[in-house]
């Protein structure tokens, strides 16, 4: 009997603060060895270019895979907006290496001699968790992203929905507070600007200049600019007030953004992943409890809201996955 070969594709997910790449069986979802790099910013486009190639290299050394076995393709999901069907990087404020105008089809196609797909880092999350963790069997779900911002992607009978100028989900933009905090975008009182790690992580530093005690204070090295989820979660943990209070008040505006989201568009369920949502567990709790109160009573009592399966590989496996799809 005739047994069909076992396929494989790379999958890279590119976030603001690393590289991530896996190598993936895309039958079972199955990560089969992994390589990751810090994105390192201030050294420019080129150096992105070499390492994220570099990355791939190694996670491909780490899978073994036998000689006469060639992974299908390369999928990649990048923290920004871009050219699908052409490859090419069409804006990525997040990542703060000057990437407009990257072809990085070109770049890894010409580097592994394999087809590329390239898609934003939301979506092909989405695809993870739709293919191989909590969308599995759901048509209609909003896949929500916390982390250094906020973002989400809405698969629609069982597609992502692009709406009409390719932009539909950028939940991070919508309005909680009229006339509120200033957003990275420009607007004002956009739910970005209130619960996502970026956001907290200011509130918390402003109070902490003011003078109010955190276990922060001794945990943050002199150099360290970044207040990482990881430790927020150690703060809550031991009891930090500050901590605990500052991301009580995120999660209350997450809630609120989410609840819109259910009346609005009634979706079957929502999945939450991201930093955030993986390292803090109480942050989830509270935003979804926050969202089904404020939203209209059927709609917020029906949803389901779960966390992410596969947490921070969701990424990797959804890119691999979309790059295997197109490549059928
Ligand atoms: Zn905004």
């Amino acid at each position: 009997m005739a047994t069909t070969a076992a396929r494989y594709a790379v999958g890279v997910d590119i976030g603001g603060t690393k590289i991530y790449a896996g190598i993936i069986h895309l039958e079972s979802g199955e990560i089969l060895a992994t390589a990751r790099k810090r994105t390192r910013p201030e050294k420019g486009p080129d150096f992105f270019a070499q390492r994220l190639g570099d990355v791939i290299e190694e996670a491909l050394a780490n899978a073994k895979l036998p000689a006469q076995t060639k992974p299908v393709g390369i999928g990649v999901g990048l923290a920004g907006q871009v050219d699908r069907e052409h490859g090419v990087v069409l804006g990525a404020p997040n990542l703060a290496m000057g990437l407009v105008n990257l072809d990085i089809d070109k770049l890894l196609s010409e580097r592994f001699s394999l087809p590329v797909a390239l898609g934003n880092d939301v979506e092909v999350a989405a695809y993870g968790e739709q293919m191989f963790g909590s969308g599995r069997a759901c048509q209609d779900f909003v896949y929500v992203s916390v982390g250094t911002g906020v973002g989400s992607a809405i698969v629609q009978n069982g597609l992502i929905c692009r709406g009409a100028t390719g932009t539909a989900g950028e939940i991070g933009h919508t309005i909680v507070q009229y006339d509120g905090r200033f957003c990275g975008c420009g607007g004002r009182g956009h739910l970005e600007a209130y619960a996502s790690r970026t956001a907290i992580t200011r509130v918390i530093r402003a109070e902490m200049e003011r003078g109010r005690p955190s276990m922060l204070t001794d945990m943050l090295k002199p150099d360290e600019t970044e207040i990482r989820s990881k430790m927020l979660a150690k703060c809550v943990e031991e009891g930090d007030k500050l901590v605990i209070e500052s991301l009580d008040e995120g999660a209350d505006y997450l809630g609120a953004g989410l609840g819109s989201v259910i009346s609005f568009y009634n979706p079957q369920r929502i999945i939450l992943g991201g930093g955030l949502i993986e390292a803090v567990p109480s942050f989830f709790e509270r935003a979804a409890l926050r969202a089904r109160e404020v939203a209209l009573v059927i709609a917020g009592r029906q949803v389901e809201i779960q966390r992410t399966q596969l947490g921070d590989n969701s990424g990797i496996v959804g890119a691999a996955w979309m790059v295997g799809a197109k490549e059928q």
